[in-house]
């Protein structure tokens, strides 16, 4: 967008020559788009949960096709053997996360492989015991951390470092992150943030903060649950220590779908990292000879607890094969263009409706290598009446307490028309409440 900025109109027809252009389109068919009332909803929640795409109907059904038809023999014999499943998983997790093949693996859930990493990677001292965080971590990451450091005997008031925007800011300011882990290097165990905030939907530069942790002789850790899928990584080249993600919100691998970790190659192999160990992560070749003493396997699949659900890794297999087909940099040119275009257009709407006051102010950074789709708005005067308004014209955004509306308009799916419908449904609500 920067190098090549393309000059936006407020018009149905210039939405609409976008998606003549787009070399993305074809991609809206594969997926199943919801309805109201006959009409295809304006879907911009796929940062909560994505949507279905059309394979994995048939994808699923041949999983279950094995199951029926070979029983526990699916294992070794289905077209997809189950036992080796998560390996199929890889090399798409790597692709999207810039990571090595050898540093990912799909297993559990978020949550899980939050606390699974914490125990691996945050391993508090008397000396060395805080954790810094976002300003607004969401809540689930909060009560991981808050009772990681209760574990360790530690206190969250005196452990856990919230970062703060500045007076009258909704976002943090980089060169303020990097102030603080220097502020709190000498009793510094770890940065523990999102990549992208969820509420804000800032993206937080994490090479820097990496680096920067680095230098204070602390570890980085990443949540990607509004990252991944949405932004590109190089979590590898830009040396994280780990990371976690869902693959329900951007990554369409359906609720409650199987969640994946990064484990940087340089922590790999070494002894003096503890772990919880279950028998799937044990070395392949050694899996079934059931011995009593464990062997790690010498990947980030020595992280594994138990054998693949593969019912949940059919659909996220899927849903992954459709970013390799896109591919990542396509998928995010689309998205500065798209998310430019909402940004370009809630700011036409006149303001003078309401008596000089602004309704509608967005949170989210202008600068576009500081987002990823999302935009969120606080709507002054209004709150959840438009989100409900909104709702009503057949948009779906979503409300998050205590006053933000969140809008993903993703590249996958959405067209330029549908960011189009929103600015004609605000500007119709709007009008109707306050001419
Ligand atoms: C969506 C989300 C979660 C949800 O966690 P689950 O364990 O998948 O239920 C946690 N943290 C963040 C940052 C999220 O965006």
């Amino acid at each position: 967008m920067k190098n090549d900025p393309i000059k936006l109109y407020n018009t149905l027809e210039f939405a609409r020559s976008l998606d003549a252009e787009d070399p993305l389109a074809r991609f809206r068919n594969l997926y199943y788009i919801p309805r109201k009332t006959q009409r295809e909803v304006v879907y911009l929640t796929g940062n909560s949960l994505g949507l279905l795409p059309r394979d994995t109907f048939t994808h699923l059904e041949g999983e279950l096709f094995d199951w029926a038809h070979y029983g526990v023999d699916g294992h070794f014999r289905a077209k997809n053997p189950w036992v080796s499943y998560h390996e199929r998983l890889a090399v798409p997790l790597a692709n999207i996360t810039g990571a090595n093949k050898n540093e990912v693996v799909a297993m559990n859930s978020l949550t899980v492989n939050l606390h699974l990493l914490l125990v691996s990677f945050y391993r508090p001292t008397k000396q060395r015991h805080k954790i810094i965080c976002e300003y607004r971590p969401f809540p689930s990451d909060r009560y991981a951390l808050d009772s990681q450091i209760r574990f360790h005997g530690f206190d969250p008031t005196e452990s856990l470092v919230e970062l703060k925007p500045r007076e009258g800011e909704s976002c943090l300011r980089t060169e303020d992150i990097l102030a603080t882990i220097q502020e709190h290097k000498d009793s510094l165990a770890l940065v523990m943030m999102g990549g992208v905030n969820y509420i804000t939907g800032q993206a937080f530069d994490m090479q820097a903060i990496t680096k920067k942790a680095h230098a204070c002789g602390a570890m980085a850790g990443f949540d990607l649950a509004h990252a991944i899928g949405n932004i590109p990584l190089a979590l590898h080249a830009w040396n994280v220590d780990f990371a976690c993600w869902c693959s329900y919100k951007y990554l369409n691998s359906g609720p409650g779908g199987v969640g994946g970790v990064f484990i940087h190659e340089k922590h790999l192999n070494d002894p003096s990292i503890p772990r919880f160990n279950g028998w799937w992560g044990g070395d392949a070749k050694k899996k079934f000879l059931m011995a009593d003493e464990f062997s790690p396997a010498p990947t980030a699949e020595a992280w594994q607890l138990s054998n693949a659900p593969v019912l949940a890794m059919s659909a996220h297999h899927t849903a992954l094969t459709l970013f390799e087909e896109a591919g990542m940099m396509q998928l995010r040119k689309k998205s500065l263009l798209l998310t430019s275009l909402l940004e370009f257009l809630i700011q036409d709407i006149d303001n003078t409706y309401f008596k000089g006051e602004e309704v509608l102010e967005i949170i989210t950074p202008s600068d576009p290598t500081q987002r990823g789709c999302q935009l969120s708005l606080v709507a002054h005067g209004m709150g959840r009446e438009l989100h409900e308004a909104l709702e009503e014209c057949g948009v779906v955004a979503d409300w998050r307490e205590p006053d933000v509306i969140r809008m993903a308009p993703v590249p996958m799916y959405n067209s330029f028309e549908d960011v189009w419908l929103v600015w004609s449904s605000l500007d119709y609500i709007l009008k109707k409440k306050f001419k």
